[in-house]
C-alpha cells in the first residue's frame, strides 16, 4: 500500500537515496562518510540496521564514499553490476562474499514486494546505471549522473508518480565560471551531467498526469542554485503547458519522507 522515499543527500559532494515499501527498505548509493550517513538516517528516523539492501549506481566517490563502512557496520547486501564491482572493489574495502550481489544492466529484479528495474546511462564511469521502483501500482524513478537523456531512458522512466531528476548546472554559469576548460567540456559533454534546461526538456517528454512531484537533484555547488534550477525547469515545463510541484534536494540535509499517493 505504501511507497515512501527520501533524498537523503544530493549533489556533487555526495548522494544517497532511501526508498521503502511494507517489506523492503532500500538505500541507493552511500556517497557520504559513514558518520554523515548515520546522521542522515537518524534525521529521517530510519534504522540503518533494518535496511534490506544497498543498490549502487556507479563507482564515483560521491556515490560510494561511505558504502563499505555502512555495509560492514550493518552487515548489508550490496547490489551492483560486474564492471561497477570491479571499478569500486579497491576503494570500498573488504566485504564478505555473502554481501556481494549482482544487478545487471537493463534488468528487473523483484525484492519481495518491490520491482526494481535498472537502466544504463551515458556517464564517465565503468557501467553507470540508475533505477525505477514499482510497488502496488506506484512508480518512482531516479535519473542523475548522465550526459543526456536518451529516447530509451525516456521510455523506461516515463509515467512515474515521482522523479528524482538531475538538474546539474546552468550552462551560462558553467561557461563563465572558474572551472578549467577540460572540466567544463566533460560536464557539458555526452557523458557528463544534464543542465537545467535539458532537464526541463526531458521531463516535459516523460511526465504524465500521474506524476505528482519532481525532486531536482545533483545540483552543482559552483554552477547552479536551487532557485535558478527550479525556475529554469519550471519555465521550460510552462512553455509546454505543464505545471507540477518541483522540490529541492540538498547536499547535506534529507528531504522529509514522502509517501507516494
Ligand atoms: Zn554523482
Ligand atoms: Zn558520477
Amino acid at each position: 500500500m505504501t511507497l515512501r522515499f527520501s533524498v537523503l543527500a544530493s549533489g556533487s559532494t555526495g548522494n544517497a537515496f532511501y526508498i521503502e515499501s511494507e517489506k523492503e527498505r532500500i538505500l541507493v548509493d552511500a556517497g557520504l562518510s559513514g558518520k554523515q550517513m548515520d546522521r542522515l538516517f537518524n534525521e529521517v528516523h530510519v534504522d540503518p540496521s533494518k535496511l534490506t539492501g544497498i543498490l549502487v549506481t556507479h563507482e564515483h566517490s560521491d556515490h560510494i564514499k561511505g558504502l563499505g563502512i555502512i555495509a560492514r557496520k550493518y552487515n548489508l547486501p550490496i547490489y551492483a553490476n560486474e564492471k561497477t564491482w570491479m571499478a569500486m572493489e579497491k576503494s570500498i574495502g573488504k566485504l564478505s562474499l555473502d554481501q556481494k550481489f549482482h544487478f545487471g544492466m537493463e534488468e528487473v529484479k523483484t525484492f519481495q514486494d518491490m520491482d526494481i528495474e535498472s537502466f544504463g546511462v551515458s556517464h564517465d564511469a565503468a557501467e553507470p546505471m540508475f533505477y525505477t521502483f514499482r510497488h502496488d501500482g506506484k512508480k518512482v524513478a531516479i535519473v542523475t549522473d548522465l550526459g543526456y537523456v536518451s529516447e530509451r531512458i525516456k521510455k523506461t522512466v516515463e509515467d512515474a508518480d515521482a522523479y528524482i531528476f538531475e538538474a546539474n548546472h546552468d550552462v551560462d554559469m558553467l561557461r563563465m565560471g572558474r572551472y578549467p576548460w577540460n572540466v567544463k567540456r566533460r560536464i557539458l559533454g555526452d557523458s557528463g551531467h544534464v543542465s537545467n534546461e535539458d532537464s526541463g526538456l526531458a521531463l516535459a517528454d516523460i511526465i504524465s498526469n500521474r506524476t505528482k512531484r519532481i525532486y531536482l537533484a545533483h545540483l552543482s555547488l559552483d554552477n547552479n542554485m536551487k532557485d535558478l534550477a527550479r525556475m529554469s525547469v519550471e519555465s521550460v515545463l510552462q512553455e509546454r503547458g505543464i505545471t507540477i510541484d518541483l522540490m529541492d534536494t540538498d547536499p547535506t540535509n534529507p528531504t522529509p519522507l514522502y509517501e507516494v499517493i
